[in-house]
């Protein structure tokens, strides 16, 4: 059987969106499929902002990933004519020794990002809106953090894959992927297409095609305003990580930019979290499901009114280390890209990249070895 294209993408959200992007500009053949259409709100990567942090406390070796992803987006800030990645800067707050800040500290000292390490007063000073800080807790501040537009970025992602050649299929479901010794052939209702490599950037539905621990999960974006009088835009209230005073959690999220988005601010997903089939997600708010991160914003921020002003529900896809699965898999011709664990949007480009790489055989522009797949077994 002849081939159809050279590669297939499945699955044009943050990853995939990149990797079809990044293949084309190779000049691979590319066919990419997405089930809905390019910037839904169905899987992982909806919700208006991601925080972009180059100082990562999750592994230092995402620093170069991170810069690698921030020439990205702003190469597609050129294609889109869109501004896609706004530079605020982040302050990270914890005790010296907590992941929070020694992990960020880590991967600054490892790859030289010019950090600042601040004391409480500096905190509050700086900072008003983050005065709240318990004793013996200090604060880094990541210069080159971020807040990223996720919508726009997957959409001008898909734009360059398809201005660089990719056929895009969108509205199209893959339902099986089958390779062999000569190809592979990914099947959708509509038809068969023969190809001789697929990339699976499926994101929640990833273990539908490749056998890896991933764990999808339902979790809330919420979003908050100032009270009467205060402020608490993106220029008082830049990219945040920090413990929340007096409690043994973390927040993270942003300031507002008016007009376009409020206040962002989640609670760490740290502990077991219940496995959800991510075509029958309960999209429901419940009664009560705001609760806890509104106490977390009533013990954190006095500048803010400790009521949600809008939520929706989103799909985490966990590993079990937390760090993504980029490369090869149980079978050569299959190549993953996905395993988002909370944090890998701001380096989605980049990891588009590194899938492209592996297609392809390039060499990688970083050693991804701690993101391979089959460290899983
Ligand atoms: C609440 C929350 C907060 C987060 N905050 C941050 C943050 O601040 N910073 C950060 O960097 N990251 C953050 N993340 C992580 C990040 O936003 C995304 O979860 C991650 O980028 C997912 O990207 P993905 O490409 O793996 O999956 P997705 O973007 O979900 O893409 C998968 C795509 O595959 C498609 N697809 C699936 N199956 C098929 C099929 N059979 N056929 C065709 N198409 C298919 C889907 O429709 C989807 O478009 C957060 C995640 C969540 C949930």
């Amino acid at each position: 059987m002849g081939l159809d294209a050279q590669v297939a993408v499945v699955g044009l959200g943050a990853i995939g969106s990149s990797a079809a992007w990044q293949l084309a500009a190779r000049g691979a053949d590319v066919v990419a499929f997405e089930q809905h259409e390019p910037g839904h709100d169905r899987g992982g990567s909806h919700g208006v902002t991601r925080l972009f942090r180059v100082a990562c406390l999750e592994h230092p070796t995402l620093v170069p990933i991170a810069r690698r992803a921030r020439t990205l987006w702003r190469e597609l800030e050129e294609a889109s004519g869109q501004d896609l990645l706004h530079a605020t800067g982040g302050l990270m707050i914890g005790e010296p020794g907590s992941r929070i800040v020694a992990g960020t500290l880590l991967a600054a000292r490892t790859h030289g990002v010019p950090v600042e390490e601040i004391d409480r007063a500096e905190i509050a000073r700086r900072f008003p809106a983050h005065a709240r800080v318990d004793d013996g807790q200090v604060g880094v501040w990541d210069p080159e953090a971020g807040v990223l537009r996720p919508e726009a970025a997957i959409r001008a992602a898909v734009d360059a894959a398809r201005v660089a050649g990719a056929r895009v299929v969108t509205g199209t479901r893959v339902v099986a992927i089958e390779p062999d010794d000569d190809g592979v052939t990914v099947r959708t209702a509509d038809g068969v297409t023969r190809v001789a490599q697929v990339v699976v950037t499926a994101g929640p539905w990833i273990d539908r095609f490749v056998p890896l621990p991933l764990v999808p999960h339902r979790q809330l974006l919420t979003w908050f305003r100032a009270r009467p009088g205060e402020r608490a835009d993106l220029d008082v209230l830049p990219v945040f990580v920090r413990r929340v005073p007096g409690r043994d959690t973390w927040v993270w999220g942003h300031g507002a930019m008016p007009g376009v988005f409020d206040v962002k601010v989640g609670p760490e997903f740290d502990g077991p979290v219940e496995r959800v089939d991510p075509d029958a997600v309960d999209r429901t708010i419940h009664p009560g499901e705001t609760a806890l991160v509104e106490d977390l914003v009533a013990a954190t921020f006095p500048a803010l009114a400790p009521t949600v002003t809008a939520v929706t529900t989103c799909l985490m896809t966990h590993t079990p280390d937390q760090q993504f699965t980029v490369g090869p898999t149980h079978h050569p011709r299959v190549v993953v890209g996905g395993g988002c664990s909370g944090h890998s949007f701001k380096h989605a480009s980049a990891l588009g990249e590194l899938v492209a790489q592996h297609v392809l055989g390039d060499p990688r522009f970083v050693d991804d070895g701690f993101l391979d797949p089959r460290r899983f077994g």
